[in-house]
């Protein structure tokens, strides 16, 4: 029987972690004696320099049974982060990790599907959301538009897929060789390559306590995940500038034939108009170059992803 971990990245969830902690546990207790995961099974909660009383209910979990572990970081780094921390630390002591949300917003009752189909022969099992009904209607439509965007820049992402997915422990370690500081884990995984196939469950709301994810947070990420994989956004100004040195000569054309046909004090309009229009396009492509050298600028520098400061695993 294989040793399914399930990781768990958690940023001030003291609301949610008693009943998330108890709802896992059943969980796992019967797949355990379904006998479809090792007894070995851990659930493993990875405290994200959390400001609230998260990582001593941690600590109490695992103290009262060993079912539980936890990773604490040394710093808030994020949930993506977070989450690369904990199946790194994990991946040698696992046959297969699922990863998923403090508050359950994923149905944990898609797990017996994803063991299922991890037994199937599948390396990673994507869980997908069958509808965002439950969501609201900004979070709804910025999400279609997301997709949508990511798509025409060409990055290969699966439709509706957070971070609720199955990964296995070769996966993980093809995981391990890709280096980079910006990270963008749904758009990582499809890259490892392997069989993968999809579970669609229903999303539910958070069931206590408040969204980590507010608006800014949200946007900073989307813009993240089409920089740190795609180029077209600078093909796209390459292009324009392009265009637009193409029309200027047009443009001289016919301010050369304005000019010998004597008309000549006129096109103060003109004028104004491309001066600022030209000076904005440059500030925009500036802009854009800029945000991929602030990349390349993170990337060389290496910097450690996460540190962990305490890792409690008995077995
Ligand atoms: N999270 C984290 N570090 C952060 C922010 C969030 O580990 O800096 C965790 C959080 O505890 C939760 C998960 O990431 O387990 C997703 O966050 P949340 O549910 O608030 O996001 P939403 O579902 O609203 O998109
Ligand atoms: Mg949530």
């Amino acid at each position: 029987m294989e040793i399914l971990y399930l990781v768990i990245p958690c940023y001030n969830e003291e609301a949610v972690l008693k009943e998330t902690s108890k709802r896992l546990k059943i969980k796992m207790e019967d797949l355990i004696k379904k006998k479809k995961i090792s007894k070995d099974s851990k659930i493993v909660f990875v405290n994200d320099g959390s400001k609230d009383n998260t990582w001593n209910l941690i600590k109490e979990f695992h103290q009262k049974d060993k079912l539980f572990s936890g990773i604490n970081l040394s710093r808030n780094r994020g949930h993506q982060n977070a989450l690369l921390a904990g199946l790194m630390t994990v991946k040698e002591e696992a046959d297969m990790v699922i990863s998923l949300d403090a508050d359950l917003q994923d149905d944990i009752d898609v797990i017996d599907q994803f063991v299922e189909e991890y037994y199937n022969g599948f390396d990673i099992v994507y869980g997908v959301r069958s509808s965002r009904k439950k969501d609201t209607f900004f979070k709804r439509n910025s999400a279609l538009m997301f997709y949508r965007m990511m798509e025409k820049m060409g990055v290969q992402i699966v439709y509706n897929h957070a971070d609720y997915r199955l990964m296995s422990k070769r996966t993980l370690n093809g995981l391990a060789e890709f280096k980079e500081v910006n990270l963008f884990l749904r758009g990582m995984v499809p890259l490892i390559g392997y069989k993968s196939t999809t579970v669609t469950y229903e999303r539910a709301e958070r069931f206590a306590g408040e969204s980590k994810y507010p608006l800014k947070k949200m946007l900073s990420f989307a813009f993240d995940g089409i920089t740190s994989f795609s180029i077209k956004p600078i093909r796209f100004i390459l292009f324009l500038g392009l265009f637009i040195f193409l029309s200027s000569i047009i443009i001289l054309i016919y301010a050369l034939i304005r000019y010998f046909k004597g008309a000549v004090i006129l096109g103060w309009t003109s004028l104004i108009v491309s001066i600022w229009a030209l000076g904005g396009l440059q500030l925009f492509a500036i802009g854009i170059i800029g945000e991929y050298i602030g990349k390349v600028y993170m990337e060389t520098k290496k910097r450690p992803r996460f540190i962990v400061e305490e890792y409690l695993n008995e077995k």
